[in-house]
């Protein structure tokens, strides 16, 4: 493919070596992990083991703390649906942010009609969940606080230290939708008091399908009330014969992103900086969305005042990039992250989200500001001449 690829908050390239990785476990050893009785399955149990403490020690877990799913969607249903299921009849809330990735926000939703009262907070203009607010918020039918670690469109990163200890002080479970987070952030669930976290492979470097809920045993153990049901793999948690290459697949991404973390991450805000800089210098108009620190490495979000980011992107073909609004069906519909964020009110339409990988190099962001700026300037010109064509008639 000759187009850049600048949309790995969307999803990420599999690292080769994780591919690697993954192989034989389609073509040679195939063995279903859930059979104990010949050499087949024990390699199967075998690798699965090491990838279940692979992704553990990325995040500071036990092994046995992890529930292998197919991805973060599933995972934020899981523990949500499966924390609050046990509180059926009785009053219980939840409280979370109006920026949530839909895994979180749709299933609330859900929620709320099985009776749970759910509190979606607002945020401020870079879209930072006030702590006060999370404090203020909880009341003594609170079950579970779920904010997410850093945001999926702006970059914005919550302090989930601070965040755990609030729950942790109130009694209250704490999840967090780590999805983006993971791989690029120091994340320490004993250190952070997190309960519950969702994270996915897909989005560091591994293969989509696959992905994990880490729900804490001790201190206090999360009771969960599975939501596939069937021959009780994962220790009844979540049923269904395990996805033995993903999963391998999964744990070779993790190993490799624990072992590079602090220098990658320093490459990628390196990368994520200079886009930054090229572009606000370089575009009229332009202006950075979400925070200027506490950012998620890889993140830059952009708004470029009057110039539509859907035209923006449909004479940018050779960069791939996204949008500030979802087309779902045949609607485009304004993103509900740059909408809560009260800025000007053409900031959804107007801003494209650029997310750069261990695998963007530095040739491909000078093109990438080039062409933007090209093109960003091109469509200004074009909507200023049918301005003045218009007003004329
Ligand atoms: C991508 C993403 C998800 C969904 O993950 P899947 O594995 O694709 O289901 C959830 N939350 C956030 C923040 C994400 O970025």
């Amino acid at each position: 493919m000759n187009t850049i690829y600048l949309d790995n908050n969307a999803t990420t390239r599999v690292d080769p070596a994780v591919v690697e990785a993954m192989v034989p476990f389609y073509t040679e050893v195939y063995g279903n992990a859930s059979s104990a009785s010949h050499a087949y399955g024990w390699a199967a149990i075998d690798c699965v083991d090491t990838a279940r403490k692979q992704v553990a020690d990325l995040i500071g877990a036990d092994e046995q703390e992890i529930v292998f799913t197919s991805g973060a969607t599933e995972s934020c249903n899981l523990a949500l649906k499966g924390v609050f299921e046990l509180y059926r009849g009785a009053p219980a809330h939840l409280v979370t942010q109006v920026t949530e990735h839909p895994a979180v926000l749709e299933t609330a939703r859900v929620l709320e009609t099985q009776g749970v009262s759910v509190t979606y907070l607002p945020v401020d203009s870079v879209g930072r969940v006030r702590l006060s607010d999370i404090a203020d918020a909880i009341r003594p039918e609170t079950v579970l606080v779920s904010i997410m670690a850093a945001n999926n469109e702006i970059g914005t990163i919550n302090d989930l230290g601070a965040i755990g200890a609030l729950c942790g002080e109130r009694d209250v479970l704490f999840h967090t939708d780590a999805t983006q987070a993971v791989g690029k952030l120091k994340i320490d669930v004993e250190q952070m008091g997190i309960h519950m976290l969702s994270c996915s492979a897909h989005k560091m470097h591994g293969p989509k399908g696959v992905g994990a809920l880490y729900a804490r045993r001790r201190r206090p153990a999360v009771k969960l009330k599975a939501q596939i049901d069937g021959g009780g793999q994962e220790r009844g948690r979540r049923s269904g014969t395990l996805n033995v290459p993903g999963i391998v697949g999964f744990g070779a991404a993790a190993a490799i992103c624990r072992e590079n973390l602090n220098e990658e991450s320093q490459e990628l805000s390196a990368m994520r900086d200079r886009l930054i800089e090229g572009l606000l210098s370089a575009v009229d108009g332009a202006a950075l969305v979400g925070p200027g620190d506490r950012r998620l490495a890889n993140n830059a979000s952009i708004y470029i005042a009057g110039v539509n980011s859907e035209a923006l992107m449909a004479s940018l073909h050779d960069i791939a990039m996204s949008s500030g609004s979802a087309c779902s069906s045949a609607a485009v519909k304004p993103s509900h992250v740059l909408t809560a964020l009260g800025g000007p009110s053409d900031l959804a339409q107007s801003t494209i989200r650029l997310g750069v990988s261990r695998f963007t190099t530095e040739q491909e962001i000078e093109t990438a500001i080039r062409r933007i700026t090209a093109e960003a300037g091109r469509l200004r010109q074009l909507t200023s001449s049918v301005d003045r064509v218009f007003r004329k008639s």
